[in-house]
């Protein structure tokens, strides 16, 4: 808030070196004002942007997040990143509104280094929008706890979502257009709804250690001649294990829609050798 009590929201810009940033630049240069409670950060390619950071400017208390590159066919690299940043915005929108967030705090827009007036005006067209909308959360109706959870939960199905979406994340169609309709709320929800979990029946490991060394996120908790363990809070859903668990154990298994099986505790995981059984 400021001093005479007018909502002063806190807005990341997240533009490209190459385009947006220069005409950040020129903006500054022909003194056309902007509001200041706009942060810049400047990123080589609009590409680079991933979901996550903007998950991570909403929980860490931004307002709004701006995305901003080059003019569509005028990215510097090759594949051109522009489509990359239009793709993941659509999608990023539609888990905000998954979360009850609403999706105009997102904004991604084209902007050339020659475009300093019309930097200016997109900055302060998105500011004004914000100042109204209010806090997040305010005009969504969420409390503060509420909405940091929410931001978690969908937050942490990200790498799952990416995954599943990854032939559109990665379109390049000249149409803009179809962009707005790549994913819909309903494709969205459901993803989300049927999110799989990987769980190791303790029965049918064997501690051959496969599954551990090949997951990418080290979510195994993994020991010799100890049954093996997903750690559900690091597991991003890859699935690799469940392929790379040998068949003739077959101890892995996908688990949607039901609760995850809780884990054996240390002292009942020790595998017993076959001799050791037949003794006891
Ligand atoms: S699903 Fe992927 S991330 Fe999760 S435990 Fe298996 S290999 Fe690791
Ligand atoms: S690959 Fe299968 S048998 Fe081997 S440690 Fe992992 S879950 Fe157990």
């Amino acid at each position: 808030m400021s001093a005479e009590g007018k909502f002063t929201p806190k807005m990341i810009g997240i533009i490209c070196n190459w385009c947006c940033y220069g005409g950040a630049d020129l903006c500054g240069v022909s003194r056309f004002q902007y509001p200041t409670y706009i942060r810049l950060v400047r990123v080589m390619c609009s590409g680079r942007v991933d979901l996550k950071h903007i998950f991570l400017a909403f929980s860490n208390g931004a307002d709004a997040v701006f995305i901003g590159g080059c003019h569509i066919n005028d990215c510097h690299y090759n594949p051109e990143g522009n489509y990359d940043a239009l793709s993941m915005v659509n999608l990023c929108k539609k888990l905000l509104e998954h979360a009850g967030i609403n999706p105009k705090r997102l904004r991604l827009e084209w902007v050339s280094a020659g475009e300093g007036i019309r930097f200016a005006n997109i900055m302060n067209e998105f500011g004004r929008e914000i100042e109204e909308l209010g806090p997040l959360g305010k005009s969504e109706g969420i409390d503060s706890t509420e909405l940091k959870l929410r931001l978690e939960k969908t937050g942490k199905l990200i790498p799952y979502l990416k995954l599943a979406k990854m032939k559109e994340l990665a379109l390049h169609n000249h149409d803009q257009g179809m962009y707005a309709n790549l994913y819909t709320s309903e494709e969205v929800d459901r993803l989300i709804r049927e999110a799989p979990s990987y769980w190791i029946d303790q029965e049918k490991c064997r501690a051959c250690m496969t599954c551990a060394k090949r997951c990418p996120v080290d979510a195994i908790i993994s020991a010799k001649q100890q049954t093996h363990i997903v750690d559900q809070e690091k597991c991003i859903k890859c699935g690799t294990c469940l392929t790379a668990c040998p068949p003739k154990f077959s101890a892995v298994t996908k688990i949607t829609g039901k609760e995850v099986p809780p884990p054996l505790p240390e002292d009942k995981r020790t595998i017993v050798g076959k001799d050791k059984e037949n003794a006891a």
